[in-house]
Order: C-alpha cells, then structure tokens, then sequence
C-alpha cells in the first residue's frame, strides 16, 4: 500500500495545518484575522483601485490633466 501523503493547506495566519471546518484557516479566530486584514485594508487587489475609498491618495499625480473621457 502506498500511503499518499495529503497535502494538508496551512493556515495561512499563523501556519497550523488548516481545518477542514474553518479552511483554509486553522481556527474560526484565524479566519476572523484574516477578514479583519481584508477590512482594514491589508491586503492590495490590484486592478481594483477605484473601489476604494482612499485612491485619491493611492492614485500617482499623472503629469498633465488633459486625460479625458472620450471614447
Ligand atoms: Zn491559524
């Protein structure tokens, strides 16, 4: 018999083996840092800039102004 070794995911908070109930995190407590961090602005979705509230500060001052909308 060949024992295939299950490729257990980690939490990716704190790195305990995750469980199956609370995936891919450990424990629900995991699961909640890990919203908190989305909440708070942790984690970067690149490409989605313009549904946060402070892209006017995360959007570089582009030289010149003449960027209209015509399409
Ligand atoms: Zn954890």
């Amino acid at each position: 018999m060949t024992e295939t070794p299950t490729p257990t995911k980690r939490c990716p908070i704190c790195g305990k083996p995750a469980v199956e109930k609370y995936r891919p995190f450990c424990s629900s407590r995991c699961a909640d840092v890990d919203l908190n961090r989305w909440l708070t602005g942790v984690y970067v979705i690149p490409g989605d800039a313009g549904k946060t509230d402070d892209s006017e500060a995360a959007i570089p001052a582009l030289p010149g102004d003449d960027e209209d909308d015509n399409i």
